[in-house]
């Protein structure tokens, strides 16, 4: 299992240009899914580009395990990297089998060894007995399996995703995520999956690295980037978020919803935003509620709805989350409570 380092990583496209990658910090733990987060033009295809060694970097060094990538008067060829490249859609070679496709870089083993080698592949992915058969007469997701599997076939000791599910449409998308993931899992290889949807990256990866103007401003389990961003706009990034003014007092906050206890103690008495999802917020009996409001408007999701509630004595209304249908409709009267902590992010409001 192999880490990869990157350290410092910038890079201008031509000299006065504006830094696409300003001093990024990233460190993918060997064997570990990182998903590459962040909204249309950050940095993230750079990011992918010169790990890959297509773009040369202008500062930073990248290193896999014992080996440096780039880095001051270093650039190792892409070709002698050891890293699996699984692209956007139409990444297979059209005039060649699907056997032919995955045992593409494996030229340097003989042919039996290659034909097996195809053969665990192909299991890998789930696709058994799919050799002969040319990429145009494959399913979208299954041609995004084989060109995982040749990714895989040369045992790099990394592999970069790239958007790889985007043309996918999504009843597919979920399943071929999943397999994409068991099949990274069981060769333990350490991988970095690009992506601007924020779904896919908490549902699929391991660690989420939020990148914003080329740097990385969080990077931690999804679970931890959902429910404990680093700030506002990392909580309004990867989901719905409720933002409210507050004064903090240690592990408690007052606010315009009550009084909510905080996951990150403040220290002494501070002002500052209070973070919270709209799932921690419940519609309840207006006798035995912490805020009090007016529903505004509803917005019906299927698993799910959005009940939007202007709060008394607030500006900007919040969001609520229920399950199932919204049991109140615009007009209504409806108290309100909190679930679970909050962050808290001191500064001003
Ligand atoms: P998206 O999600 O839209 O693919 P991204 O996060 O992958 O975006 P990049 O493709 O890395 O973003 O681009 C980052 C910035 O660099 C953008 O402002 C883009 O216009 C610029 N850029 C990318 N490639 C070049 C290039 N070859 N020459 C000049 N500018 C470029």
């Amino acid at each position: 299992m192999t880490d990869l380092k990157i350290r410092g990583l910038a890079k201008a496209y031509g000299p006065g240009a504006a830094a696409v990658l300003d001093g990024l910090d990233l460190t993918v733990p060997g064997g570990t899914l990182a998903a590459v987060l962040g909204p249309s033009g950050c940095g993230k295809t750079t990011l992918l580009r010169i790990i890959a060694g297509f773009l040369r970097a202008d500062a930073g060094t990248i290193t896999l395990g014992e080996h440096t990538l780039c880095g001051p008067g270093v650039h190792l060829p892409p070709e002698r990297r050891r890293i699996g490249i699984v692209p956007q859609e139409g990444a297979l070679f059209p005039h060649l089998s699907v056997a032919r496709n995955v045992a593409f870089g494996l030229a340097g083993l003989d042919r039996s060894a290659r034909r097996r080698r195809v053969g665990e592949m192909l299991d890998l992915v789930g696709l058994a007995g799919y050799g002969d058969r040319m990429p145009h007469e494959l399913s979208g997701g299954q041609q995004q399996r084989i060109a995982l599997a040749r990714a895989l076939a040369p045992q790099p000791q990394l592999v970069l995703l790239d958007e790889p599910f985007n043309a996918l449409d999504s009843a597919l998308r979920t399943g071929v995520r999943a397999d994409v993931r068991a099949a990274l899992r069981a060769t333990g290889a350490t991988a970095v999956l690009v992506t601007h949807d924020q779904q896919e990256a908490l549902s699929t990866a391991d660690l989420v690295a939020v990148v914003r103007h080329g740097q990385v401003a969080q990077c931690a389990t999804p679970e931890e980037v959902y429910r404990r961003p680093a700030d506002p706009w990392v909580a309004g990034f990867v989901g719905d978020a409720v933002v409210v003014a507050g004064t903090a007092d240690q592990a408690v906050a007052e606010t315009p919803l009550g009084r909510v206890p905080l996951a990150n103690a403040a220290g002494g008495l501070r002002e500052g935003l209070v973070l919270l999802r709209p799932e921690q917020l419940r519609l309840t009996d207006p006798a035995s509620a912490q805020a009090l409001g007016t529903v505004r408007e509803v917005r019906f999701y299927g698993h799910d709805a959005m009940v939007t509630v202007a709060i008394d004595g607030m500006t900007d209304p919040v969001d609520v989350r229920v399950p199932g249908a919204a049991p109140l409709n615009p007009g209504s009267r409806t108290g309100l409570t909190v679930a679970g902590e909050a962050t808290f992010h001191p500064g001003p409001v």
